[in-house]
């Protein structure tokens, strides 16, 4: 999946940039309206993040013209405008939908994989024993119960249920998890797992995060349940 950021603000551009690329993406970037237009006409990307206040063509243009070229590419409005009558005006131009900054990441993933689904084909759960990760929404399913999981829970959880059968010592999931730069310690994994357990316990999980001494943890099953 190959998505396109339009957004002058480059920091925010670029920190997109690497919240998709963790998630699995391809993602460019375009700093500003002609030069997405460019990228966006080249018809590669599956979705389109598209800032609505950009030097040149802005985005509400930007998105007319590329309806008006029959381009289908998805396309995702943000803006820090909030009125219904810039809402309005996005949805008019083509767009497919509307968050106002400033916006929580999840909501943006959960945006953008409502979207996907919606256009078909992105594998977006991982499936464990009686359990699901929405990859989407980081929200933690158990047939009917589900909790939702925050940042740092979701990166561990998904880290641990991506790869079963395998060992993740504290210092793979600090450095997995928080980065090389971050100063969190091996107890913030301690933590972390502490709190994982607890939410799989609320929602009747059967996964069980096991520890083994020295080789760090990874996810069983109980068959009993
Ligand atoms: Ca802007």
């Amino acid at each position: 999946m190959k998505i396109l950021i339009v957004e002058d603000e480059r920091l925010l551009a670029d920190a997109l940039k690497v919240l998709f690329t963790g998630k699995g993406f391809e993602a460019d970037t375009a700093y500003d309206g002609k030069t997405g237009e460019e990228y966006a006409r080249s018809g590669i990307y599956d979705l389109l993040i598209l800032d609505v206040m950009l030097p040149g063509i802005d985005g509400y243009e930007l998105a007319r013209r590329l309806r008006a070229a029959h381009l289908g590419t998805l396309i995702l409005m943000l803006t820090a405008k909030s009125e219904l009558e810039d809402r309005i005006t996005g949805l008019d131009c083509g767009a497919d939908y509307y968050l106002t900054k400033p916006f929580d990441t999840r909501e943006l993933l959960a945006c953008v994989g409502a979207l996907l689904r919606r256009q078909g084909g992105q594998v977006d759960e991982l499936v464990f024993g009686n359990t699901s990760l929405d990859l989407g929404t980081a929200m933690l399913v158990c047939g009917e119960k589900s909790i939702r999981l925050s940042a740092k829970e979701f990166e561990i959880m998904r880290l641990l249920l991506k790869d079963r059968g395998r060992n993740y010592s504290k210092e793979m999931i600090l450095e997995k998890v928080w980065g090389y730069d971050s100063d969190a310690v091996e107890n913030h994994v301690e933590v972390y797992i502490g709190f994982l357990r607890k939410k799989l316990a609320s929602i009747g999980s059967n996964i069980r995060i096991e520890t083994i001494r020295r080789l760090g943890y990874h996810l069983e099953v109980d068959e009993d349940d």
